[in-house]
Order: structure tokens, then C-alpha cells, then sequence
């Protein structure tokens, strides 16, 4: 049985008492064990992040970038061996495997040009011969903590800001698919990383609560669902830690009555189903606006996903693949049971899908309910699987207050050929991220990711500048270089610049 290990101080080892599956979902077969490390483990990679940290913060900002110039062409040369390992783990499909590693590599991009972003601030002549100017330092030792649904992405959103600004980056992997943050790890050390700069323990709860209590850590910053985000945000914040804490969403797609249907079907198609519903910027509700847009939708909804192909995560022709593991499979089966029970339409019905010669994997067909209501539990919780709900509006008023009123603020997304109900939809909803006839709005790197309400705890976003704010922190310098004559000030006095 493959072991998957932690990465620390530069290679792959350590073992643990305690490990845990990794199902290949395709299959349903457990295809290797991942350690699940304690405390100990955790310390030995404090005490190399502690030796390599000062070394790293000192080497100038270009170089530093040069890895990350050195690291993108890696990851490049790499892409078709980290797709199949994420896939293999994950279970979505390999062009969506590219596009989770992508999307990471462009945080990378982001990171290539840290000298410019790093550079302060400076006031000439803020006083009588005296200048301020601010700088931004490494914090430390930052963690992170990632969810299983992004294994390549979300490490690299945090791990490259976190590097590239000078701090050591401790990374705490989902256990459910842990192998390709190590490859990534082996990867940046070959791209001229120094060891304990960038190491990855593996674990579950317990290793998350030793990250949390850990004084050597400054800061962490935690991906994953909205009971754990909060957790770890209240823990961290106690420990005297700055913590940012993404969590779960359920994001609605509204369509005005004057929008192209067929297209709003095809982004749909995509946005509720792709990468079998577990994103966090799904879309799992569309709200048409009125009767007659509800009904249009709903009948082109119906073929569309009647057309979708549901496969392994290697078949090119598939859309989407397994869920990650059978517990899920359960769990998104239960709440399309509870939506039953609360009285929505099932349109679609993907439960007892089973792919031939693959009856074992987790694999579940695409849904569809109508008539569902902000009432039923169902609309409440995040479902993360292949199934979308109809949540009929009667007007735009309606259909803002939807998304605006739900305990979830990640995204949202209009479709509409009308400017000005796009720009107040934009203006006065109540989400963190929106898309103008654009699904799955994930802002580009160099802008910031981070939702709203239960979707975020703690106020600094992912990546671009907010990332480079959340992982350094701020000193200001006033300084004078007096010529020797009396000031003939009075030192007892507050200065003033009055
Ligand atoms: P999860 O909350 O189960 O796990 C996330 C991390 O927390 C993992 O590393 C896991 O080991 C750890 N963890 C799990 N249980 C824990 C506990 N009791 N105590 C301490 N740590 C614990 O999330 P998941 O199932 O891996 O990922 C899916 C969730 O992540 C969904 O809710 C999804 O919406 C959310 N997500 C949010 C974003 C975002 O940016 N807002 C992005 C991706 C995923």
C-alpha cells in the first residue's frame, strides 16, 4: 500500500501511528494511506522553519521571485503527472484538474513580481527635517489548512503569497487527497526553495488543533466548511494569532427575464454540475425572475442535463466524475432525500446512478429540484454535489433580497442583457463576490477571493494584495538626522505636526 507522508525539512518521511484512507473514487478502492501526524511531528517542522525563516526573510525580493519564476516552469513541465495524481484522489475530471492547478500557478504569477508589491511607503518632509516611510516585514511562520474540494489551488494561494513575502509556510493538507501539496512541495525545493521553508504535515483534527495552539505560529489562514472555519478562527484568534477563515457558500444564479436562456443553460450546465458540485463557487441555485422566465428555464434545463455524461475522471468525454469519497456520496444523497421530504419537485432524480464496471465508485447523477423554498433545510445548508435547485422570484426585488438574506455570502451571479439592473444587483447584494453573466465570478490572482457572512471569518481576503497584507505586517519609520543646531523645542510636549 502506497504511505503518503509528511515534508519536512526537505523530504518525504516521518510516518505516524495513527493514518487514513485515500480512496481512489473511481473505484471505491482505497489506494494508499496518508499519516495523520501529532504535536511532535508539527515541532520538528517548527524547529527547520525556525532555522530557515531568517535566511529566507533576508534573501532579496527578486530572488525570491526567481524561485517562483523557476517554480511555474516546474509545475509547466509537470502539469500531466499532477493532474492524473489529483484526479486519481479527487476524482474530477483531468481538464478540470489542470484548472485547479492553473488557477494556483497564476497566484505564482502573482508572486513573480513581489519586489514591485513589497516596495513602502515614503513621505518626504513629513516634518522639519523629517521623514516616514513604512515597510512590510514577514510575520514568521505562517500555517495553512485546506479543504479537500482544491488540493492544488488552495495550497498555492496561500503557500505562494506566504513564501514569496519572506515567511516560513507550513502547510496542513486535507487528508482526503494529500499527495499533490507534497509534489508541489518537492517541486518548489527543486526550484531553489530552502529546506523548511515550505514544509507539509499531514493530519486531521488533532493536528490542526497543534497548529492552532502552537505559539511559534503567527498566522493561519484556513479553507474548508463554515462549523470548522469558525472554530478555527475563534481558537486562533485566542491563541493571539491573526487568522483568516474561508468557508462554505451556496451561491445563486439569478436570471432576469430579458436574458439569453440558452446561454444562461449552458454557463448553468457547467457551474451547478462541473467537478461534480464541490466547489465553493458552485452555482446550486438559480432563481429565474417570474413565471414565465421559470418556465422557459426549467424546459431547457431538463435536456441539458439529461445530456450530461457522467464518467471517470480520466474519460476526456466525461463532464464531471465521482464525489471525493462514499461518506459524501451519502451525505449529498441524504439531503436530496430531505429535500423530498420537505415538499420540493425532484425534477432529475441521480441517486442509484451507477457507471458500469464501476458500480463501487462514488458516483451519483445530476439532479434537479423546482419549487424549492428559503424555508426548506435543504435551501439552507451547502448540498456540495451535483444538484441544483429552482427558487422561483417573482420580481428583481425578490430575487436580490434571495441571495442577500442567506446565512452564505461567497458568490452570486446575474444574467441579464439590461445594464442598469446588473449594476444595481452588483451594488446592493449582499455577497462577496459577483458575476455579471459570469458564473463562477473567482476573481483573477492579482485581484482577491473572499466571500461574506458565513463564507469568511476574520477581514483579509486570498491572494493579490490581500494576501500580501494578511502574511506581513506593517512597520513605520520616523526619522530625523538633526545638523546640530538647538531645536529649541519642547521635548515634554506630543509633537505636532500643527
Ligand atoms: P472540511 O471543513 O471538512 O475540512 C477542511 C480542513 O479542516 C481539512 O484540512 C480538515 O482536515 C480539517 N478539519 C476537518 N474537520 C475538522 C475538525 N473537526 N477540527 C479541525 N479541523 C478539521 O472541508 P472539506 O470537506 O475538505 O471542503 C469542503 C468545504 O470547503 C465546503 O464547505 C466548501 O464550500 C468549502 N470551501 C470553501 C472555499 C472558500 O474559499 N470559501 C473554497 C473551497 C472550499
Amino acid at each position: 500500500m502506497r504511505q503518503i507522508d509528511h515534508f519536512i525539512v526537505g523530504h518525504s518521511g516521518g510516518g505516524a501511528a495513527r493514518s487514513g484512507d485515500v480512496f481512489d473514487p473511481n473505484t471505491g478502492q482505497i489506494q494508499a494511506q496518508v499519516a495523520l501526524g501529532t504535536q511532535a511531528d508539527l515541532d520538528r517542522a517548527i524547529a527547520a522553519a525556525q532555522a530557515a525563516q531568517p535566511g529566507w526573510a533576508a534573501t532579496n525580493p527578486q530572488r525570491r521571485a526567481r524561485v517562483m519564476f523557476n517554480f511555474k516552469a516546474l509545475v509547466e513541465q509537470n502539469m500531466e503527472e499532477l493532474a492524473h495524481l489529483l484526479s486519481s484522489e479527487h476524482g474530477k475530471v483531468i481538464a478540470d484538474a489542470k484548472g485547479d492547478i492553473q488557477r494556483g500557478l497564476e497566484v505564482i504569477e502573482f508572486c513573480c513580481g513581489i519586489p514591485h508589491v513589497l516596495k513602502g511607503e515614503y513621505t518626504q518632509g513629513a516634518g522639519p527635517g523629517i521623514d516616514v516611510y513604512s515597510m512590510r516585514q514577514p510575520l514568521g511562520i505562517g500555517a495553512g489548512i485546506t479543504p479537500f474540494n482544491f488540493p492544488g489551488m488552495i495550497p498555492l494561494w496561500m503557500s505562494g503569497v506566504a513564501i514569496a513575502t519572506g515567511n516560513a509556510f507550513i502547510l496542513k493538507p486535507s487528508e482526503r487527497d494529500p499527495s499533490v501539496p507534497v509534489r508541489l512541495a518537492e517541486l518548489f525545493l527543486e526550484a531553489g526553495l530552502p529546506e523548511g521553508i515550505l514544509q507539509v504535515v499531514q493530519g486531521d483534527k488533532e493536528m490542526v488543533d497543534a497548529i492552532l495552539d502552537h505559539p511559534a505560529i503567527s498566522a493561519v489562514s484556513f479553507v474548508g466548511s463554515s462549523d470548522i472555519a469558525h472554530y478555527v478562527y475563534k481558537r486562533g484568534v485566542a491563541a493571539g494569532k491573526r487568522v483568516q477563515a474561508m468557508g462554505g457558500a451556496k451561491n445563486h444564479g439569478i436570471v432576469m427575464p430579458d436574458a439569453d436562456l440558452d446561454q444562461v443553460v449552458a454557463d448553468l450546465s457547467g457551474a451547478a454540475f462541473g467537478s461534480a458540485g464541490e466547489r465553493c463557487m458552485a452555482l446550486p441555485v438559480v432563481v429565474p425572475v417570474g413565471e414565465k422566465t421559470a418556465i422557459a428555464l426549467r424546459e431547457k434545463l431538463i435536456p441539458a442535463i439529461a445530456a450530461l455524461r457522467v464518467g471517470v475522471s480520466t474519460d476526456s468525454d466525461a463532464h464531471y466524475g465521482p464525489v471525493v469519497n462514499a461518506a459524501h456520496k451519502q451525505r449529498v444523497e441524504n439531503w436530496i432525500q430531505t429535500g423530498v421530504d420537505e415538499g420540493a419537485e425532484l425534477v432529475v432524480d441521480g441517486r442509484g446512478f451507477e457507471l458500469q464496471g464501476h458500480e463501487k465508485g462514488f458516483f451519483i447523477g445530476p439532479s434537479l429540484f423546482d419549487h424549492v423554498t428559503p424555508q426548506m433545510e435543504s435551501y439552507k445548508e451547502e448540498i456540495f454535489g451535483p444538484v441544483l435547485q429552482i427558487v422561483r422570484a417573482d420580481d428583481f426585488e425578490h430575487a436580490v433580497r434571495l441571495p442577500s438574506e442567506h446565512q452564505y455570502g461567497n458568490g452570486v451571479a446575474i444574467f441579464t442583457r439590461n445594464g442598469h439592473a446588473a449594476r444595481e444587483f452588483a451594488s446592493r447584494v449582499n455577497v462577496g463576490m459577483v458575476g455579471i453573466n459570469v458564473p463562477i465570478p473567482v476573481p483573477v490572482a492579482y485581484h482577491t477571493f473572499g466571500g461574506w457572512k458565513r463564507s469568511a471569518f476574520g477581514d483579509t481576503n486570498q491572494h493579490g494584495m490581500e494576501g500580501v497584507k494578511f502574511w506581513t505586517k506593517v512597520k513605520t519609520i520616523t526619522q530625523r538626522w538633526p545638523d546640530g543646531s538647538p531645536d529649541g523645542g519642547n521635548a515634554f510636549v506630543i509633537p505636532t505636526m500643527g
